[in-house]
């Protein structure tokens, strides 16, 4: 039997609270965490989950739909705080919604960065996608929080940023990739440091698609993943394995490895979301069937487990377990992303910017599939780099990297 919501709260009088901010809200990790909250209040028996406040880019009402959802869970606490990324869009809301407290609603980038920093929150879940999520998360750790990262790009672009901002805190940075978890799973109790992990992929829409196929793709077809259900920037850089040559990237921040400990292996069916070999020879894995849901709930309740509604793997179904040598001749980006992961300073942030620019490009029908990672190749190895760069000089190349990118591709001169 389920608990309700109500027998949830005849928790302990000791019982605490964790405020959760929850940063990219309305997307598909977003949507994840919040139905991962909904269902912590129903089982976790010695804290409430609280979702303290939750931002929008672009879509206000299921924001509201959010808020309105979180005040059925018994938390019995201020309604979410309405976090409007996109200014016009809250400015819409507010005129069409003018009983509002102020403090209730916050508008802009800033208001992200000033929730993130926020007394009251104890975990600020990093959902936003692409470099938008940078200041948020930065915030973040530097105010000393929980952060359950997904926003990849804040490492790739920032890693060495980030690990000076966390040895500065007493921040904690918990992986909510689902490959990235299950190295972190897996290393739990381990004395040493793994002497390489393995990184799965499962190869996207076009794994088994020549080059010359591939550049005839279209947004349709890179976009119809076949075992993950995700936001459109990630499908694509599923596609083109550019996401697994961010998350070598992110693997090399986070575990503090050489890009030489990193290998990556195709595995088609995404249950055993990747791999740790350590100095004896042994290699563990953590395997489930591919639903966000897990990875995201062991970031906020670590070290804890507690039961979660993705669905168990169920051994006596014939599972194929395949897992097969990554062709870097037909996706380069693997090969782009050990390189930056090697060299570190700026190639991360240049990377990341082209391929941001390239991906919105080729959704908007301007460039081919295939120009995507060409172009980011060509734009990281044509820029100047920088073995120790600080903050704003990433964020200088980034924009720089952005209009490279359209100027190579012909699109401004
Ligand atoms: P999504 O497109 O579904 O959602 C993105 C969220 O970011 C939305 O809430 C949107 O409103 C917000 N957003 C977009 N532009 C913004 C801006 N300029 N400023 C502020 N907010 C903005 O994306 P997603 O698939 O949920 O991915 C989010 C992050 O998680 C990405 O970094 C992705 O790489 C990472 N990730 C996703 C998955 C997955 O299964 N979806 C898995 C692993 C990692
Ligand atoms: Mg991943």
């Amino acid at each position: 039997m389920t608990p309700s919501a109500t027998d949830q709260h005849s928790l302990p009088s000791n019982s605490t609270t964790q405020n959760v901010l929850v940063l990219g809200a309305t997307g598909s990790i977003g949507t994840a965490t919040v139905d991962v909250l909904r269902q912590l209040n129903e089982v976790d028996k010695k804290q409430c989950w609280h979702l303290w406040g939750a931002s929008a880019h672009s879509n206000a009402k299921k924001l509201l739909q959010i808020q309105s959802d979180a005040t059925t869970w018994g938390t019995n606490i201020a309604p979410c705080k309405l976090l409007f990324s996109e200014p016009s869009l809250g400015r819409d809301f507010l005129a069409e919604n003018s009983e509002l407290l102020p403090d209730a609603v916050g508008l802009g980038a800033d208001c992200l960065v000033q929730a993130a920093q926020a007394a009251e929150v104890d975990t600020v879940v990093a959902a936003i996608v692409g470099r938008a999520g940078l200041e948020s998360t930065l915030a973040a750790i530097e105010s000393g929080k929980r952060v359950a990262l997904a926003n990849k790009e804040t490492l790739v672009m920032a890693g060495p940023v980030v690990q000076e901002k966390l040895a500065a805190s007493h921040a904690e940075l918990l992986p909510v990739d689902s490959e990235h978890s299950a190295i972190f799973q897996c290393i739990q109790g381990a004395n040493n440091p793994p002497r390489k992990i393995i990184l799965t992929a499962s190869g996207g829409p076009f794994r088994t698609w020549s080059k010359e196929q591939m550049r005839e793709a279209t947004p349709k077809s890179a976009l119809a993943h076949p075992t993950w259900d995700m936001g459109p920037k990630i499908t694509i850089d599923s596609a083109t394995m550019m996401n697994k040559a961010l998350e070598i990237i992110e693997a090399r921040w986070l575990f503090g490895l050489s890009a030489d400990a990193i290998e990556v292996m195709i595995h088609p069916q995404s249950i055993i979301h990747s791999m740790v070999e350590f100095a004896d020879g042994s290699v563990l894995s953590q395997m489930s069937p591919p639903d966000m849901r897990l990875p995201i709930q062991y970031a906020l309740t670590y070290p804890d487990r507690l039961p979660c509604d993705s669905p168990p793997f169920d051994l006596k179904k014939n599972w194929n377990l395949d897992l097969e040598v990554a062709d870097l001749e037909r996706f380069p980006a693997l090969g782009l992303g050990f390189e930056v992961a090697r060299v570190g300073g700026t190639a991360g942030a240049v990377l990341n910017a082209a391929n941001e620019e390239a991906v919105g490009l080729f959704l908007d029908g301007k460039i081919r599939f295939t120009d995507i990672v060409d172009g980011c190749k060509d734009v990281l190895h044509h820029h100047h780099f920088e073995p120790s760069p600080p903050l704003e000089r990433l964020l200088q190349l980034d924009d720089w990297a952005r209009k490279e990118l359209r100027r190579r591709m012909n699109l401004i001169s």
